[in-house]
């Protein structure tokens, strides 16, 4: 018998660096923005989700500051004891608002919202139907719910139809599981299409609203508005982290839902209540999202002007790289292999652009991910389409 019980992991790591899957982490210095200080090196930023430049906003800032002062640091414990602070209440009444809803429920963070609602919705003898890009927290708590999980190739209405036809009547309760933007290849989900299955299957519908929330829809709400579906029947979950620039998560949808998500989504009720900054940070973000419509604005011109940037700069490159489709400011360029993508990565870096390269498992194929800000100046976009073709080049 082996002596060392931890002596496993070693070898398993050396086999993470073999696959070229190995990851760690850089510090980044200074406030978020368009631009970020990494390694002492000033590059433009094409990694941050932070979609509309909201987390270095002063704005924000003023209004974490007031938070802290008024209500201390940290919420003190859970929401249903001691964690409850008026901005709590303001800030799902915001959400719910913005979003249309009847209710709101805000969570630490936007992976505890996915796990603590599914696993509240479904349980043994229930179906859950996934589509296969899906992000991990919608993986992870459709597994931790104990439902039977069907993934669906990615977006194929026929396969979600088909599933449904042979395996509804066979389960009690069925949940259809969707990102809004697939985080990894920025495309969009045919939500409208997907909502008449989901009725006509007697099925609920959660979207994940992660990156659509302030950047996708006419008044910032997301796909659910972007789709003219505001108002019909579906659980919309989103997080505050992205381009709201704070921290923690929302489920938003009926009165009922939401009451009954306060009394049994144990990742609510068991965990500290939002930090008064994080929520105060957020409330001040939506109301930016609702009062400055330029702000969005600006942003969609710019993902135009990199997308355009882009297709030209690739336009006599071989095959072996493509632009994938996308409806939304994340913008991927696959790439063969994992290590090509790290060098690319690396080449750009030196020539000053942070542009993280994705690879699996976290996707099925490696990548160059670029997500685009309303912060970030043309010449900037223009500037590293022509970076990255000279990469490529290289
Ligand atoms: C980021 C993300 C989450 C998790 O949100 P956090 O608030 O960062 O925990 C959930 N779903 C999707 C699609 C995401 O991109």
């Amino acid at each position: 018998m082996s002596t060392d019980p931890y002596a496993w992991i070693e070898p398993s790591l050396a086999t993470i660096h073999r696959a070229d899957w190995y990851r760690s982490v850089t510090p980044i210095h200074g406030r978020s923005g368009a631009t970020v200080n990494l390694d002492g090196q000033c590059l433009t930023n094409f990694a941050s989700n932070d979609y509309l430049g909201l987390a270095g906003d002063d704005r924000l800032i003023q209004a974490a500051i007031a938070a802290t002062q008024k209500y201390g640091t940290g919420s003190t414990g859970s929401r249903l004891i001691t964690g409850h602070r008026p901005l709590h209440q303001a800030l799902e009444q915001t959400i719910a608002q913005l979003k249309q809803t009847e209710d709101a429920l805000v969570f630490s963070s936007g992976y505890l919202a996915n796990i603590g609602t599914i696993g509240a919705l479904v349980g043994k003898r229930d179906l859950i139907l996934t589509d296969h890009y899906n992000h991990s927290s919608l993986k992870n708590g459709a597994i931790l719910s104990g439902a039977t999980i069907v993934e669906y190739r990615h977006n194929d209405l026929l396969q979600v139809q088909e599933l449904l036809q042979q395996q509804r009547d066979r389960y009690r309760r069925c949940l259809l599981l969707t990102d809004s933007v697939f985080s990894m290849d920025g495309d969009l989900c045919p939500l409208p299409q997907l909502l008449d299955l989901a009725e006509q299957f007697n099925s609920m519908l959660l979207i994940d609203e992660a990156h659509a929330t302030g950047v996708l829809g006419h008044t910032g709400a997301g796909c659910v508005e972007h789709f003219g579906c505001t108002g019909r029947p579906l659980i919309q979950m989103g997080t505050l982290s992205k381009a709201l620039g704070s921290l923690g998560g929302y489920v938003a949808g009926s009165a009922t839902l939401i009451d009954f998500l306060r009394n049994r989504a144990p990742s609510w009720i068991y965990t500290t209540g939002l930090s008064p900054a994080d929520t105060a940070a957020a409330l001040a973000a939506i109301t930016i999202v609702q009062q400055s419509p330029q702000l969005r604005h600006q942003l969609w011109q710019n993902v135009q002007t990199l997308q355009q940037g882009l297709s030209q700069a690739l336009m006599d490159l071989p095959s072996a790289y493509t632009l994938l489709p996308s409806a939304s400011p994340i913008l991927c360029l696959q790439v063969d292999s994992p290590a090509t993508v790290l060098q690319l990565g690396q080449t750009l870096k030196q020539a000053g652009f942070f542009v993280p390269a994705i690879r699996p498992p976290t996707v099925p194929t490696s990548r160059l991910r670029l997500t685009v800000m309303a912060t970030h100046q043309p010449e900037q976009l223009q500037q590293v389409a022509i970076a990255l073709s000279q990469a490529i080049a290289r």
